[in-house]
């Protein structure tokens, strides 16, 4: 399961940062999820709470998450926003569409792709 993986390593990080700042506790722990990260807000949630629990200095606390909108820019006119989404004749799914909605080029992703962790709230005593 990718997001595991993903709250694995979040786990480690927040733990390395808690105990870098003297944190007696962990209180939250803030997640931005791009919408193209491809992870179940769910499922990361029962991951964390799964693996927080083991941590003393995490056990109890919280998982916030808020999902970023993501963002494209075109290569060749420069064109920035955000994603259309079209339906897969095939699965019925909503799948981004990558292309420039100004001169039809394929654009890079600049948002919106990743997880990253926003804030870590500590209790210092
Ligand atoms: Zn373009």
């Amino acid at each position: 399961m990718h997001e595991l993986s993903v709250i694995s390593q979040i786990v480690e990080t927040v733990i390395d940062e808690a105990k870098k700042n003297n944190a007696k506790h962990v209180d939250a722990v803030q997640l931005v999820i791009g919408e193209l990260a491809f992870l179940g807000v769910e499922q990361l949630e029962f991951c964390y709470q799964v693996l927080s629990e083991k941590e003393p200095l995490l056990a109890g606390s919280k998982l916030e998450t808020e999902i970023e909108s993501a963002r494209v820019k075109c290569s060749s006119c420069g064109h920035e926003g955000g994603i259309d989404r079209v339906e897969d004749p095939i699965d019925h799914m909503m799948l981004p569409r990558l292309a420039c909605p100004e001169c039809g080029s394929s654009t890079a992703i600049t948002a919106g792709s990743g997880c990253t962790i926003k804030n870590i709230i500590i209790v210092l005593e």
